[in-house]
């Protein structure tokens, strides 16, 4: 089966097109700056270097219509029409209580995703966006949601509830949702395979750590905790974001600054994190590379950051009642040694002990600790478009059968 799957943020659109027969990667790129000037098409076929077009991209639609043309160009192309596309995997971060797995996407499901728009307005008014644009090009092509909030929802109230009055969870669903779902699913499966065991199992603790940073407690193959709440603002100290903070300086700081609540959010999302500790940048290269030239505040936001990642991984240990592995994923999880032996130091006395020479491994998936450690530590690259590809084809099976 062919599945075209899309990601679409505001102003961009990444996609794949996989084969699941051999789970084979025949074409992928990404559209940029849809809408404003110096949009483009980013199109790679079959692993060939990506081909750049710059073109007036307007919307969303006109962005799909340009991939489906790339995808069936007669040079270029790696289809030789649009029919050939089974199905498409859209990625929608936002699905709510509703949605605890993936679904066909139908009106019902429509509906579903624009009453999360409330409580995702960045991110599930693009995603809609998408599956219009895509409904209008291939109205008879079958197409699913896959939820990045799906694979929390086996999360228990304990872990999910606010100590806010019960009222806000049942007028507004003020609780926590988690994000990175179908990463954190992705990496726990593919650690539960290399250390030989079933998921079903193992306690495992994912870190994904990227521009966005989450981690999840993975308790015999369900996620039972998870640092992302309402938003993705909660948890980790992230590139530019705080993660946890005393919820209290939010009203101080409005008062004490006169600022209005979007100021605020875009302080608490935009302006803070490790960007706002070390006032130099939100990228780990950058300040991995500051740190080790001296600068003290670049060492203070690396320090902060993998301290609060640290008290995450003893925390989950716990609400598991154990751990039998961590799996680092993600731009920083998967390519930084450094931060990960950072991270784990001081982690002995739980079992966590690192290999300095398997921790050079960047990009690959690889068991990082040492011979005996009784957790064992993998890095292992994350592949949500392949997750979207496999729901997709099994949700597409569904529908087959139960025509
Ligand atoms: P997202 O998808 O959330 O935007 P990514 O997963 O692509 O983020 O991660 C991007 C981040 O990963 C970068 O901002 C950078 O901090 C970090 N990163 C990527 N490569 C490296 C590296 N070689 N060393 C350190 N950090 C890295």
């Amino acid at each position: 089966m062919i599945v075209f799957v899309v990601n679409c943020g505001s102003s961009s659109i990444k996609y794949q097109l996989i084969n699941t027969q051999g789970e084979y990667v025949m074409a992928k790129g990404l559209v940029e700056r849809i809408g404003m000037e110096g949009s483009a098409l980013h199109y790679s076929p079959d692993g060939a270097a990506a081909i750049e077009t710059k073109v007036d991209i307007p919307d969303h639609k006109v962005g799909i219509q340009l991939i489906i043309d790339a995808l069936i160009d007669k040079d270029n192309g790696v289809i030789h029409s649009m029919d050939e596309i089974d199905a498409v995997g859209h990625r929608v971060v936002h699905g709510g209580e509703r949605f605890a797995d993936s679904a066909p996407i139908t009106p019902y499901v429509i509906q579903g995703i624009i009453d999360c728009c409330d409580i995702a307005p960045l991110h599930n008014p693009p995603n809609l966006e998408g599956i219009y644009a895509c409904q209008k090009i291939m109205p008879d092509t079958p197409m699913v949601a896959v939820f990045d909030t799906a694979f929390h929802q086996s999360m228990p109230p304990a872990a999910y509830l606010y100590g806010l009055p019960y009222e806000e969870y049942e007028n507004y669903g003020l609780r926590r949702y988690g994000f990175h779902g179908t990463s954190h699913k992705y990496v726990s499966m593919r650690a539960a395979r290399l250390m030989g065991e079933d998921v079903t199992d193992v306690r495992i603790i994912t870190c994904h750590l990227g521009n966005g940073a989450s981690l999840a407690a993975v308790k015999y193959g369900h996620s039972v905790d998870t640092s992302m709440g309402f938003t993705p603002l909660e948890g980790l100290i992230m590139g530019t974001r705080c993660g946890e903070i005393d919820p209290a300086v939010v009203t101080y700081l409005m008062e004490k600054k006169g600022v209005t609540a979007e100021e605020m959010d875009d302080e608490l999302n935009r302006r803070s994190g490790v960007l706002g500790i070390s006032g130099l940048s939100s990228d780990f290269r950058d300040l991995e590379y500051a740190a080790k030239a001296g600068n003290p505040r670049a060492e203070l936001a690396i320090d902060m950051f993998s301290y609060r990642v640290r008290k995450f991984i003893g925390s989950y240990a716990a609400a598991m009642g154990g751990v039998d592995a961590i799996v680092f994923t993600a731009g920083l999880g998967e390519n930084s040694g450094f931060m990960r032996k950072k991270i784990c130091q001081g982690l002995k006395f739980l079992g966590v002990e690192i290999d300095p020479v398997r921790n050079e491994v960047r990009g690959k998936e690889c068991e990082i600790s040492k011979e005996g450690s009784r957790v064992k530590v993998f890095v292992v690259p994350t592949n949500e478009e392949l997750v979207i590809a496999r729901d997709t084809l099994r949700l597409c099976r569904r529908m087959r059968r139960n025509k």
